[in-house]
């Protein structure tokens, strides 16, 4: 996904320690009313979305200085690594949701939860203004929410890189419905195929299913519909069984760029085996109700392929209501909203914004890994004695994301030269839920931290302006699911497993990882259910 050009040095845990408040901290203004108290009323903190970094954040903040105001077009959190499994009924769609009003009960702080989506910003008069989702009558669906706190984390919407007829046709990945959709319609197909009057030829369209993107998304998602198809639908539509055709479209050179080769060859072995048609080079053109246009990029030429069903998993963008706040705040020609590395909005007080709708914006990259160089020989030993061996896969990274116009050959002799490791930042669960942390953290402490005018040792040279840790991302790992009960895991230093071991790990990993109790009976419930009967494949 796109336009996170962060950078950021791992040298640390997220969040970490705090130390004091000076004049321009970029939590100073969390301080005044801290106690709840200022002029007898509490701050307005207004939170936008439920996802990973919002939902983070409501869990940890544990100060009641604050009238908390949530506004989300969900009532629940998503814990969206497992939408791939409801595609296909290995897990059913309630299991990964918790309302938020659940997950916010019982904490220090006063809460409203108001099901609406914000449609402007206004940092002038520090307004949100929103709007119901429940096509209420004229005048009862829009309304406005004074903040004097704003935490933005309202994720970003699918890219379509402005593909005609994407929209209207493809089937995209983002939310609960959209798996519900993508589950309906496949077994549509299946239906639809069963038909005594549909042709052969339609026969093959029908069951020709494409995902476009070879992420570990659209990966996943053609593992786990390969799975459903051959272990649960094969028995039960037998005369379809050789109609069934899978085909995953990457416009790179090669699927799964942000994983260590291993892992990518692996994935094209297995993929090879189980008759997934992995077509590389590849950039889709057009889409339309029955065929999708693909331009190989070598040779130049258009192929229209039939198909059944299409998933657009090909990455994120900014959502139109951030597009025009950037405007309004001086941040018009970047192509992701910037924070500073305290999480604040840079261009306007009082806001913070975490997740995917944000990118922390270290300014001149090649300045800033210099600076930390040359300043912090901490830091340096550190990054030596810890040496990370993943550079190669974050180039790769790098350039299998046209978004990410990095100049790689900048970056290679900017980090020659200051000889140190660095991460780039993605749009991952995992960022946002430890940024969630990070900021929730700092806003518990923002009130109670004494003044110590030195601030941490990163700034004091420039007069302790900042005393807060900056947030530091910790890269724990990742997963890529590759079905027949087989995954793969990549750890910090591209140390790499593959494997049914590494499934097994993926369902402990993931089990744990889930947000509550409820979460995650249900989920290891629809796991056992699934072993033992298969996956359900009613036409609901
Ligand atoms: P989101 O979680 O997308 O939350 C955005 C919130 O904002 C939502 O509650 C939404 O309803 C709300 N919102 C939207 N519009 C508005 C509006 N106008 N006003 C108010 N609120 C609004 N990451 C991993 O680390 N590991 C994985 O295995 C993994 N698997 C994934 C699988 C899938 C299928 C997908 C789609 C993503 C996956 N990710 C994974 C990525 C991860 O889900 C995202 O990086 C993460 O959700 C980002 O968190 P966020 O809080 O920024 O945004």
């Amino acid at each position: 996904t796109p336009s996170k050009l962060l950078i950021v040095l791992t040298f640390g845990a997220a969040g970490g320690a705090f130390l004091a408040i000076s004049d321009d901290s970029p939590f100073r203004s969390l301080t005044a009313g801290e106690s709840g108290n200022d002029g007898g009323k509490k701050k307005k903190l207004v939170v936008l979305g439920t996802g990973w970094g919002g939902t983070t954040f409501l869990k940890n903040l544990k100060t009641s200085a604050y009238d908390v105001h949530v506004v989300s077009p969900h009532n629940y959190f998503t814990f969206t690594p497992l939408l791939p499994s409801v595609t296909n009924g290995t897990v059913e769609a309630r299991s990964i949701v918790e309302p938020i009003r659940n997950i916010v009960r019982n904490k220090p702080y006063n809460v409203e939860f108001k099901e609406a989506e914000c449609y402007r910003i206004d940092p002038v008069n520090k307004k949100v203004y929103c709007r119901s989702i429940q096509n209420l009558g004229h005048g009862e669906n829009e309304f406005a929410l004074d903040y004097d706190v704003l935490v933005i984390a309202m994720g970003a919407r699918v890219n379509t890189f402005n593909t005609p007829g994407v929209e209207e046709h493809a089937h995209f990945l983002k939310e609960v419905d959209d798996a519900q959709k993508l589950r309906r319609s496949i077994i549509d197909c299946y239906e639809r195929a069963s038909l005594p009057t549909i042709s052969d030829e339609e026969k093959k369209r029908i069951m020709h299913f494409v995902v476009v993107g070879g992420g570990p998304t659209g990966v996943e998602y053609a593992a786990e519909l390969h799975d459903f198809a051959s272990q649960d639908l094969a028995s039960l539509y037998p005369s379809l069984k050789d109609y069934l055709k899978i085909t995953l479209l990457e416009a790179g050179n090669h699927i799964l760029p942000m994983f260590h080769k291993k892992v990518t060859d692996f994935a094209n072995e297995k993929f090879q085996k189980d008759q997934i048609d992995v077509k590389t080079g590849s950039m889709v053109v057009k889409v339309s109700d029955k065929d999708i246009s693909t331009k190989n990029r070598a040779t130049g030429q258009i192929e229209a392929i039939p198909y059944g069903v299409v998933l657009w998993s090909t990455g994120i963008a900014t959502r139109p209501v951030i597009a025009e706040f950037m405007e309004k705040i001086g941040q018009a020609g970047k192509r992701v909203m910037a924070t500073d590395e305290w999480l604040k909005v840079q261009g306007c007080d009082d806001v913070y914004a975490l997740g995917d709708c944000a990118s922390i914006d270290v300014g001149d990259f090649k300045e800033f890994v210099k600076d930390i160089y040359e300043r912090y020989p901490q830091v340096r030993k550190y990054l030596e004695k810890n040496k990370l061996k993943n550079f190669e896969s974050l180039l790769r990274n790098a350039q299998g994301d046209s978004q990410k116009k990095i100049d790689i050959e900048a970056l290679k002799k900017a980090l020659s030269e200051v000889d140190s490791q660095v991460s780039f930042l993605p749009p991952t669960a995992q960022v946002a839920s430890q940024q969630g942390k990070y900021l929730a953290a700092c806003f518990n402490k923002a009130g109670r931290c004494e003044m110590k005018p030195e601030g941490p040792f990163r700034f004091q040279e420039s007069g302790g302006r900042y005393p807060f840790h900056p947030f530091s991302y910790k890269h724990s790992g990742q997963f890529a699911p590759l079905g027949g009960e087989q995954a793969a895991v990549q750890f910090p230093g591209d140390w790499v497993s593959i494997g049914h071991a590494s499934q097994g790990l993926w369902y402990t990993v993931y089990a744990s990882k889930l947000v509550t109790w409820r979460t995650k009976v249900l989920v290891v419930s629809d796991w056992f259910r699934r072993f033992t009967f298969g996956r359900d494949s009613s036409h609901l």
